[in-house]
């Protein structure tokens, strides 16, 4: 029996991390991935290029479009995800507007939390709306009566993280899945929180998923990058999606029913989104977040077994007011927590301080090992003051909305000894007690 890990989807999820989507036959048997460092590919000859430019054969022509470094980026998170079809880009940014613009047009508009990715928040709010699409925000993200008072016939899709940010708070996922169908919409999920070795959002009625990659998939803190991942059995072709439709009928009888009634989303994606506004991820970065997926359910289980120690010193500190961690028996999401995330939570947690936003700045000033930066999801720790770094666009209402005020602190609790962690948020909150 020859080597064929990289298409056996039965094999479990750390190995699939290894080998998924990538076959070295294919690669003249290199064991790594190739950076395919090029701008086009070849046709050969006419025939074949019509064949790729009409899209009734797969292949490459242009990086913009897709890259076979890219393809197994792709076929990997679509693997771990247990999706259909996945799409690389160049930030998570890039696949989050992406995807919601392949999905809303003119008119549409999206239902959404405030409890988000700060420019999550501020695309729906305040830049599609520009374009047409907007974004409409629920009342109280833990009660699904509030997303169902939104949706109206003009609604096009429920888009929510799976860990909220920054109280990493938890939703129904199930409720909300099964509300968003009873209206025919999709229901997309931001899981770059979780990442699909702790929650995977298919399996709880995800439609679509979307990821910063730069964060726990690459794991380093050295790419920037995003990917957009497709169930795959979501019925675009309900009445609802015009812009879907047609472009079903424009690909009838060139490309395979199979693509088109299982990779509908992705494939339009691709030719709507990379082709036209071309933010696809470099075939480098592919590679660095491919290095970084190797070792992602091994880095996820230090980080939330590291978290869950850092929330436990944190919640019995004096200086400490609150501290919003759903592995604290004490939070409001524990419940959901022990259903939906049985192996364990991320290392994202926030927590207030006694004292105001003044002992939150000292203890910010006086950590030696969290560095003070907005990204998260690094091997290593991170700390950062959310009203000023990473949700100052927001007025100081729609902050706390958020769950954001004065003396909150993030952390993105990383992989060192957690013994040292404690030490050193122990003698920095010292000097507020
Ligand atoms: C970082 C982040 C994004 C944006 O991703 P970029 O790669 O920085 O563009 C979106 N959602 C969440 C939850 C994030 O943490």
């Amino acid at each position: 029996m020859s080597y064929d890990a990289f298409q056996n989807r039965e094999l479990s999820f750390t190995t699939r991390q290894l080998h998924a989507g990538y076959n070295p036959k294919e690669n003249y048997w290199a064991k790594n991935v190739p950076i395919y460092q090029t701008a086009a590919f070849e046709f050969g000859d006419f025939e074949r290029c019509e064949r790729i430019n009409n899209h009734s054969e797969s292949g490459f022509s242009y990086s913009r479009c897709s890259n076979p470094t890219n393809r197994v980026l792709e076929e990997r998170i679509a693997s771990l995800d247990g999706g259909s079809a996945a799409l690389a880009f160049s930030s998570g940014m890039g696949a989050i507007s992406a995807t919601l613009i392949n999905i809303a047009q003119a008119g549409d508009e999206i239902v959404s939390v405030r409890t988000m990715y700060g420019e999550s928040v501020g695309l729906l709010e305040s830049v599609l709306p520009d374009y047409g699409v907007v974004g409409r925000f629920v009342e109280n993200p833990d009660d699904i009566a509030s997303y169902e008072a939104l949706i109206n016939e003009k609604t096009k899709a429920i888009y929510i993280e799976s860990l909220g940010n920054p109280s990493i708070s938890i939703v129904d996922f199930e409720a909300i899945a099964d509300l968003a169908h009873r209206h025919g919409i999709p229901f997309v999920v931001d899981n770059t929180f979780a990442t699909p070795y702790l929650f995977r959002p298919f399996e709880h009625g995800a439609d679509i998923v979307v990821y910063s990659a730069t964060k726990y998939l690459g794991g380093h803190g050295t790419t920037i990058g995003g990917l957009v991942v497709e169930k795959g059995d979501f019925n675009w072709r309900n009445g609802k999606f015009p812009g879907m439709e047609a472009f079903y009928e424009s690909k009838k009888g060139l490309v395979s029913e199979e693509e088109l009634a299982n990779r509908l989303f992705t494939l339009r994606l691709y030719l709507r989104s990379l082709s036209y506004f071309g933010a696809n991820l470099a075939p480098m970065s592919a590679f660095l977040i491919l290095q970084g997926i190797e070792t992602l359910s091994l880095r996820m289980e230090r980080h939330a077994k590291n978290a869950q120690r850092v929330a436990e010193f944190l919640a019995a500190h004096p200086a400490v007011q609150s501290v919003d961690y759903p592995g604290l028996p004490t939070s409001k999401y524990h419940a959901l927590a022990k259903r939906y995330f049985p192996d364990g939570l991320t290392g994202m947690m926030a927590f207030r301080v006694k004292g105001g936003k003044a002992a939150a700045v000292k203890v910010l000033d006086s950590v030696h090992i969290f560095d003070q930066m907005v990204n998260v999801g690094d091997s290593k720790s991170l700390i950062v003051h959310p009203s000023t770094a990473t949700h100052f666009m927001m007025t100081e209402e729609e902050r706390q909305k958020a769950g954001v005020f004065q003396d909150t602190i993030r952390l993105s609790v990383g992989i060192e000894d957690s013994k040292d962690l404690i030490a050193d948020l122990a003698q920095a909150l010292n000097l507020i007690q």
